[in-house]
């Protein structure tokens, strides 16, 4: 576990209730007793639920229904247009009102912050005394309801937010470490951070239907089985949802550096050889698309523009080109930059074998107004960079390559070697 000098460490997860929706109500006094959601397309019932109030949401009205449905489900349903801009500033507005209580808070999602308030218990109590402290000050300046999930580390604080503090009346939930084998193990699996409804159907079919059974699984029996069903890949994966089954995680709670944007993120490769065909190429596109956008998130910007720049052989009279485009819609996702990084390369590559390759992203803002743009897809999408991120945070940028990276083409493995500080 998470020890300093010796000392178990005190972590919060802290998780603001139906955030949009919350701070709707909460400068909206008329609706207080009503169902209220937060949708996108409100002109459309094709637009999508972003957020429910817990009045709402006895209706049956979930995040990322369908606005048509969740009409049906509740006909007097208050449906209000998502203020994205507005949010951000509450939920910075949050973040200040944590950080009075420690200077390590970390911004996980634009509703949930984790909190290393180890140093902070001289200072104001015992951690139940502290996150009450926090529930109060949230709930009188934003309108807002916290629930707060207590333990040693960020992904049991997480977990006793996700299956206990959410559920119960105080909002508050301590998961110690010596109780994960009595409270978490019985749970069922599809309870566990990071598994979704596929991944339970697999857990099912492997016989394991409780996240203790996971947990005692020996992890070599667990990546031989994930191995079987999704191949030799799999490893990372087996070995993270083993040390979440487990409670285990030794990342630091990591607070943003509030920095403005720099100018780019860009990252430029020199190849071993001259690549000539368009696979080879698009595997070292892809490669650094992926370092580039893998940047980005790490340090909470997204892009609007991108940039490839190309030089081709031979090196006596180099050719060569250096072009840009605007994408719809600023992001750090890797495969939506990637078409763009794509279309570029196609219209002004000359056919001439191919010496250095580079990517920039440019015009860069603060991604947390990602959300702006928040469809079903895309959360999965993003959820999908956010577990890449964090197995390559843990284990190094070669842990998780792209099937086509373990071509001859590709050169991450052997980058991650050669460069292995590129990313501090
Ligand atoms: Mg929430």
């Amino acid at each position: 576990m998470s020890k300093d000098g010796g000392r178990e460490k005190v972590i919060f997860l802290a998780d603001c209730q139906s955030f949009y929706a919350s701070v709707e109500k909460a400068e909206h006094p008329g609706y207080e007793n009503k169902p209220v959601a937060v949708a996108g397309s409100v002109e459309r019932r094709s637009g999508i639920i972003l957020a429910a109030c817990p009045i709402a949401k006895s209706f049956g009205i979930g995040t990322a229904d369908r606005l048509g449905e969740a009409l049906n489900k509740c006909p007097e349903l208050v449906v209000m247009r998502p203020r994205m801009q507005h949010y951000i500033d509450v939920s910075l507005m949050i973040t200040k009102i944590y950080e009075e209580f420690t200077d390590l808070v970390e911004v996980f999602s634009i509703d949930e912050q984790f909190l290393d308030v180890s140093a902070s218990l001289h200072l104001f109590g015992d951690p139940i005394t502290i996150a009450k402290q926090i529930q109060q000050k949230v709930l009188s300046q934003t309108g807002v309801r916290v629930r707060v999930g207590i333990s040693s580390n960020k992904i049991l604080a997480k977990i006793a937010t996700d299956i206990w503090a959410k559920k119960n009346k105080e909002g508050i939930f301590t998961l110690p470490p010596t109780e994960v084998e009595t409270l978490l193990w019985p749970q069922p699996v599809n309870k566990m951070f990071g598994v979704g409804s596929r991944m339970t159907a697999h857990f099912t079919l492997l016989g394991m239907h409780t996240i203790g059974d996971i947990a005692r699984t020996p992890l070599p029996r667990l990546k031989e089985k994930f191995r079987a069903r999704f191949g030799k890949q799999s490893d990372i994966q087996a070995e993270v949802m083993w040390r979440t089954a487990n409670g285990i995680d030794d990342s630091p709670v990591t607070p943003r550096t509030f920095d403005t944007p720099p100018k780019s993120v860009g990252h430029m490769m020199t190849l071993p050889r001259d690549y000539i065909e368009p696979w080879e190429v698009e595997t070292i596109l892809l490669e650094l698309t992926e370092e580039v956008c893998r940047d980005c998130r790490r340090k909470g910007y997204m892009g609007a523009v991108v940039s490839v720049s190309c030089m081709c052989s031979p090196y006596e009279a180099p050719t060569g080109f250096s072009r840009q485009m605007k994408m719809p819609d600023p992001t750090n996702h890797t495969n939506t930059v990637f078409e763009a990084v794509k279309t570029l390369f196609y219209k002004f590559w000359n056919r001439l074998p191919v010496r250095r390759i580079g990517i920039t992203l440019s015009q860069l803002k603060d991604d947390q107004e990602y959300q702006l743009t928040l469809f079903e897809d895309q959360v999965k999408a993003r959820a999908l960079d956010k577990v890449t991120d964090h197995i390559k945070n843990r284990y190094g940028s070669a842990a998780i390559v792209r099937a086509s990276s373990l071509t001859t083409a590709g050169q991450a493995g052997e980058r991650a070697l050669k460069i292995g500080g590129h990313y501090k």
